[in-house]
């Protein structure tokens, strides 16, 4: 009987195959092209922050707002929407569910916000952006505060169209961060800020401050340029597939698989800041550059999350770009580099200055062990803006006592306080647990790197960094967005995800470094 059955269904089975292959075609040729235009404008914005003469700069928004919305319409078609519908209700491979899945998460998302809601948001942060600079120039917050308000009734109402179960403000981190709550955060920052502000009091307490000064001199350009590229090659960076530029902020974009571009900034007078720069920034290269090419022009070759992507790019930089086996390895190098400049200085005095520990007003300035404090304070200020427990009007004052409690420092003004980060003026609350999220994953996955490959440390002495490439590769990169950042996380380590593994991490390194006692 089953048999008849089946050869019964036979016919109706090869039309549904039929078409719904047909159906999936046609999902990726508008995918492809949808993905086309994404990269073009990429290309454009990297342009823009690379090589574009100034006055080319209004031509350049008119540009890119065509293509967005170009890019809008195609991607949130009708036709797009009966075509997963259609696709939800098939028979598909394990690699086509997850294609639909993804595709259809992505529709949903941008299908809830009206046309008008866009625009007016669109319009609404492109004036914040201005009136935020000149705030920060003038210091003064009460010129920003108007538009953080008017911004702030925007990101509410943002919150409602895209619905939420507990705060308002998950709805707005599952853009940069798909699955994660305040609720989960809570618990884990509190726990860290209070464990990393008495790490940095026993550090500051210690008075073993390293001496940093002499990175301070003034050091030759080029020669800091062909030092990053250098590095750049050996952690695997593909040059045939990117290129490095320079641009004021440092960034990573890419326009495909095979053209993921990484900038840095040199600055004459800090050894250090393009060479981490590049390192940071060649991490998210090579996640972009480690996706499955069998997923390219569709939504599966990208970065799970932002939190991951900053896991990559902070575990080249801090955990492999500040740890002693690398500054073991390219002490002698930097030395040639410098002729005649850095004879007098050894290895582990370059280790020691580039981790010199320091409470600082300034975010993007930070040390690994006072950086996720800056986060803390803006996470909390962000929640209870978005959660009706603080007006716009008292952010200074409470930033200002934040920064006392949890950094020991007194503000003494909006510009090195609650003016300095572009974010906000972006519409862009939620977005800042991910630089936190980042160094929390970096170190739990790390912890098992150092279990999966035991001479991990020995190959970084030696300048070899092929095996952790090739275990990210198959732990972290070709996934893609296949998987969520925290399913990576639990199928790589096999625990949950934590924040022990960083505060192991912070306290084995710097205890040893300042000499603090157990
Ligand atoms: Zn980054």
């Amino acid at each position: 009987m089953c048999l008849l059955l089946f050869l019964v269904h036979l016919p109706n089975m090869r039309i549904g195959i039929m078409q719904t292959a047909e159906r999936l075609t046609e999902l990726r040729r508008i995918l492809a092209e949808v993905c086309n235009i994404r990269n073009a404008m990429s290309l454009l914005h990297w342009d823009q922050e690379t090589y574009m003469p100034v006055k080319a700069a209004p031509g350049r928004g008119e540009q890119l707002a065509t293509l967005a919305s170009i890019e809008h319409r195609t991607f949130t078609d009708p036709k797009v929407g009966s075509l997963l519908a259609e696709l939800g209700e098939s028979e598909l491979s394990p690699d086509d569910v997850k294609l639909v899945e993804v595709m259809q998460y992505d529709y949903d998302r941008a299908t809830k916000l009206p046309e008008a809601f866009v625009s007016t948001f669109t319009k609404e942060t492109s004036e914040a952006l201005e009136v935020w600079s000149q705030a920060r120039k003038e210091s003064n917050f009460s010129i920003f505060q108007p538009k953080l308000e008017r911004l702030l009734d925007l990101l509410k109402e943002k919150a409602e169209l895209y619905g939420y179960e507990e705060s308002p403000y998950d709805a707005l981190l599952e853009e940069f961060e798909p699955g994660m709550t305040a609720g989960q955060l809570r618990p884990i920052f509190s726990d860290l800020a209070e464990r990393q502000s008495a790490l940095v009091e026993r550090i500051v307490a210690s008075g073993n401050q390293p001496d940093a000064a002499w990175t301070r001199a003034e050091w030759d350009e080029e020669a800091q340029w062909k030092f990053t590229l250098n590095v750049l090659r050996d952690i695997g960076y593909d040059f045939d597939a990117g290129r490095q530029d320079k641009s004021v902020h440092p960034f990573t974009t890419d326009f495909g698989l095979y053209d993921v571009r990484v900038t840095t900034r040199v600055d004459p007078h800090d050894l250090f800041s393009a060479l981490t720069g590049s390192i940071h920034e060649g991490g998210h290269a090579l996640y972009e550059q480690g996706q499955n090419p069998g997923d390219q022009r569709t939504p599966l070759a990208q970065g799970t999350s932002l939190g991951m992507h900053e896991s990559q790019s902070r575990m080249w930089e801090n955990v492999i770009g500040r740890s002693q086996p690398f500054w073991r390895h390219y002490a002698p190098i930097m030395r040639d580099r410098f002729p005649g400049r850095l004879q007098n200085v050894t290895a582990e005095q370059m280790y020691a200055a580039i981790n010199r520990v320091e409470p600082s007003f300034i975010r993007v300035e930070a040390d690994e062990c006072t950086y996720n404090l800056h986060i803390i304070i803006r996470f909390e200020i962000e929640v209870d803006l978005m959660e009706g427990r603080l007006a716009v009007a008292d952010v200074p004052e409470a930033w200002n006592a934040k920064v006392q409690s949890y950094l020991g420092l007194d503000v003494e003004d909006d510009a090195n306080g609650c003016l300095q980060d572009i974010h906000w003026s972006h519409g862009a609350i939620g977005y800042f647990p991910t630089y936190a999220l980042g160094n929390l994953y970096a170190a739990q996955l790390f912890e098992t790197i150092e279990e999966s490959i035991p001479d991990i440390w020995t190959s970084v002495e030696s300048g070899q960094f092929t095996p952790l490439l090739e275990w990210l590769r198959e732990n972290v990169h070709r996934h893609g967005r296949r998987k969520k950042a925290l399913e990576i996380l639990r199928d790589a380590t096999g625990k949950e995800p934590s924040s022990e593994p960083f505060m192991r991490y912070l306290e084995k390194k710097y205890g040893a470094l300042y000499g603090l006692s157990d």
